[in-house]
């Protein structure tokens, strides 16, 4: 069987008129089909904030799930006919929010939010949205069922808030449930453990559940669905219209969603390089426009410079001082030993003689720290924390290769009298990647976007300055 796998982003879920449109895009699609879909929009927040105050301040959130009971409601009204339909609906809905109540019930009573909890709550955004987008779609003669990872078996590694799929455990169920030739909606965000317990996938994860299941039955395309037609030659509220990119390498789209851009979960292509499954993001919006980014194996037209320039605000460094750590054997083996027991992810690291600097996720920063205060070699006398900080990147194919491309960007941005504070290239093919001050990132990124894709901003044609020099 042909398989088609959809997902359907929060942003596209806020109003009545959304879940028409999804809906209506649903019927131009064969069976089988599988549709996963994220939260409504920004409910995963409201849950999440809601469990810290249950636990913080014993708040049970009335209010929160009297909301998430009348937006439903209103959309049950607005969206389905059919009365038998309207009320197994409305009892699923109840049975839903009654168990999330006493979730918070229990939060509240222990004063704490373990991760197992915290996971659970954090999955009811997308059991309530899933809930209510299947039975919309039922009820426009189509027929559909509501697929549960618990169900049908998303297997993961068991760890909390930001688990991986486990794909040869999970693939044999997955293909048996999911072998009528109907619709199925599924949940995203959300996995089990070998032991039964929920993870979550980490933030934006419902594009890497649908990203497994594509992966799972073969499909022969994602189609992720969103408001924006697709990834952009910069952010639209830094720079004045930046072009859409009509095509991306598996590795472009990674490095860009790790770096930045809010488009895809950085993880979603992981599991679509092994059987090389395109992408395809439509605008729900203006859906017969065709896909605005494909990715797929293939990088498209080689261009002389990047594809796309991205930032993020997120990353910090922390910055190990001391004589000759560079130079001595077992030094970053240690250090990175300590990050690793203290649950931090090393995001890069760059060394030289006398310094070790790690860029990290702003929110393990404080952690990563007190570790290395307390467990560090004698060697080391100084640990800096960092936190002011801006990653931008320049991403495209082959970009480390070509030449003077990197050396360019910096000349654009030193132009702006922006100080570049560290340079990193040479990971991987398709990023270079350099560090500026917090304060400075809005400027460094329109510079370098101006340069490269303005028009008259013609890069050939400029000579690299005199000055200029760069290790990559
Ligand atoms: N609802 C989850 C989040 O906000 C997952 C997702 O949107 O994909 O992170
Ligand atoms: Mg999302």
């Amino acid at each position: 069987m042909s398989y088609k796998v959809i997902k359907f982003g929060g942003s596209n879920l806020r109003k009545t008129i959304d879940f028409r449109r999804c809906a209506e895009i649903v019927v131009n699609y064969d069976a089988p089909c599988i549709i996963v879909v994220s939260a409504f929009f920004k409910v995963t927040d409201k849950l999440k904030q809601a469990a810290i105050e249950a636990s913080d301040s014993g708040n049970f959130p009335e209010p929160l799930l009297l909301d998430l009971y009348s937006t439903c409601e209103e959309q049950i009204n607005a969206n389905i006919d059919d009365p038998r339909i309207i009320e197994h609906t409305r009892d699923e809905l109840r049975r839903l929010l009654d168990k999330l109540a006493n979730l918070y019930k229990g939060v509240y009573a222990i004063g704490e939010l373990p991760p197992a909890i915290n996971d659970t709550i954090l999955s009811f955004g997308e059991r309530i949205s899933a809930l209510i987008l299947s039975a919309v779609i039922r009820s426009r003669g189509l027929k559909t069922s509501l697929a549960l990872p618990e169900n049908f078996g998303l297997i993961t590694d068991g760890e909390f808030g930001s688990a991986s799929i486990k794909l040869k455990e999970s693939s044999k169920a997955v293909i048996n449930y999911f072998s009528g030739k109907q619709y199925y909606v599924v949940p995203g965000f959300y996995g089990v453990s070998a032991e039964g317990k929920i993870n979550l996938l980490g933030r934006g994860g419902s594009d890497y559940s649908a990203a497994a299941l594509a992966n799972m039955v073969e499909a022969d395309s994602l189609d992720i669905w969103k408001d924006v037609c697709g990834f952009q030659t910069c952010d639209p509220k830094i720079v004045k219209d930046p072009k859409t990119i009509n095509q991306l390498s598996y590795n472009e789209a990674a490095e860009l969603s790790y770096f930045g851009a809010k488009i895809l979960h950085p993880r979603t292509v992981e599991p679509l390089i092994p059987k090389g499954i395109p992408v395809r993001i439509f605008n729900v919006k203006q859906p017969s426009a065709g896909p605005g980014t494909l990715i797929s194996p293939d990088t498209g037209a080689d261009l002389p410079g990047p594809k796309s320039i991205t930032f993020s605000r997120n990353f910090s460094v922390l910055k190990l001082k001391g004589p000759g750590v560079g130079s001595k054997p077992g030094v970053l083996a240690k250090v990175a030993g300590i990050m690793d027991i203290a649950g931090v992810n090393i995001s890069s690291v760059f060394t030289s003689q006398t310094a070790i600097c790690f860029l990290l996720q702003k929110s393990d920063l404080r952690i990563a720290r007190k570790a290395i205060k307390v467990n560090a070699p004698a060697l080391i006398n100084e640990v800096e924390a960092i936190s002011d900080i801006a990653l931008v990147a320049l991403v495209g194919e082959g970009i480390t290769t070509k030449q003077g491309i990197a050396a360019k960007a910096f000349q654009a941005v030193a132009a702006e009298n922006i100080n570049v504070e560290i340079i990193a290239a040479g990971a991987s093919t398709a990023a270079v990647y350099f560090v500026v001050k917090e304060s400075d990132c809005n400027r460094a990124v329109i510079a370098t976007h101006n340069f490269f894709f303005s028009e008259g901003g013609n890069l050939d044609s400029r000579p690299l300055s005199e000055n200029t020099s760069i290790i990559l």
